[in-house]
Formats: C-alpha cells, sequence, structure tokens
C-alpha cells in the first residue's frame, strides 16, 4: 500500500488526493479533525466543542466522510465518529505546526493564526453521553 513513489498520481488517485486537499481547506473541518485526533466523538460532541449548529457540523462530516478522513459507525441511535488512521493524525500535526510557524512568522492576516479566534471551543462544557 504503500504508493509514496507514484506521485503525481495517476488521474484518479489525483482526484482522490485533491478531494482530500479540498477537505482539508476548511478551519471548521480542521478543527473537527483535531477533536476526533483527541478521541473518537457523536456530532452532538462536536457540535457543543466548536459552538456551530449540528446541520452546519453535520455537512463538514460529510466532506471529511467522503474525503476519506473520517470514518462513522453506527452506535444505536446515533453515529460515532473517528479519524480514519494514524495517517490522518500525521496529516494534521503536520499541518498545526506548518500553521504555527506562519503564525510566528506573521505571514497570517491578524486574527486568523493559531491564537486568532477560538470558534466558541468551550473545553469541558460538553454534555454529550461520553462527556457526562
Ligand atoms: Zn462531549
Amino acid at each position: 500500500m504503500d504508493k509514496t513513489n507514484t506521485f503525481p498520481p495517476d488521474p484518479e488517485q489525483a482526484a482522490q488526493a485533491a478531494a482530500i486537499a479540498y477537505a482539508l481547506a476548511h478551519p471548521v473541518r480542521l478543527q473537527i479533525l483535531q477533536l476526533l485526533d483527541e478521541s473518537e466523538a457523536y456530532v452532538m460532541h462536536l457540535t457543543n466543542m466548536l459552538g456551530r449548529p449540528q446541520a452546519n457540523i453535520s455537512q463538514h462530516l460529510a466532506v471529511l466522510r467522503e474525503a476519506g478522513l473520517v470514518i462513522a459507525e453506527r452506535e444505536g441511535m446515533t453515529v460515532l465518529y473517528r479519524l480514519r488512521s494514524a495517517r490522518v493524525r500525521e496529516l494534521i500535526g503536520l499541518l498545526s505546526d506548518l500553521a504555527q510557524y506562519a503564525s510566528a512568522e506573521g505571514t497570517l492576516p491578524r486574527g486568523r493564526g493559531r491564537r486568532g479566534r477560538r470558534h466558541g471551543r468551550r473545553q469541558g462544557r460538553c454534555n454529550c453521553p461520553r462527556c457526562q
């Protein structure tokens, strides 16, 4: 499964890589991936932690799932989300590192860096079944 040497990929692979890049190209989706890196989670948890409407979070999750970054698993009445693999974890770790450097070098517009707006993140104030 090690295809790192075949880049640039064939058209099908390129399309899949573009879907992944597209999925990554949104701050909220990156925040979702970061939360899923901490632990698998229900939509409710992501909604609570990010302070956004559930419909919005669900849309972002659908994009992440289509790109194959996230796996959804039905659990009774609800769905549990998790990162697809350790590779996805490496990917978001890399992106946070790069964001940190960019932010330190002042290459991001004011207020959009790592220390920018927190999107209403409220650690420890989630009432989803897993946080109870
Ligand atoms: Zn929770």
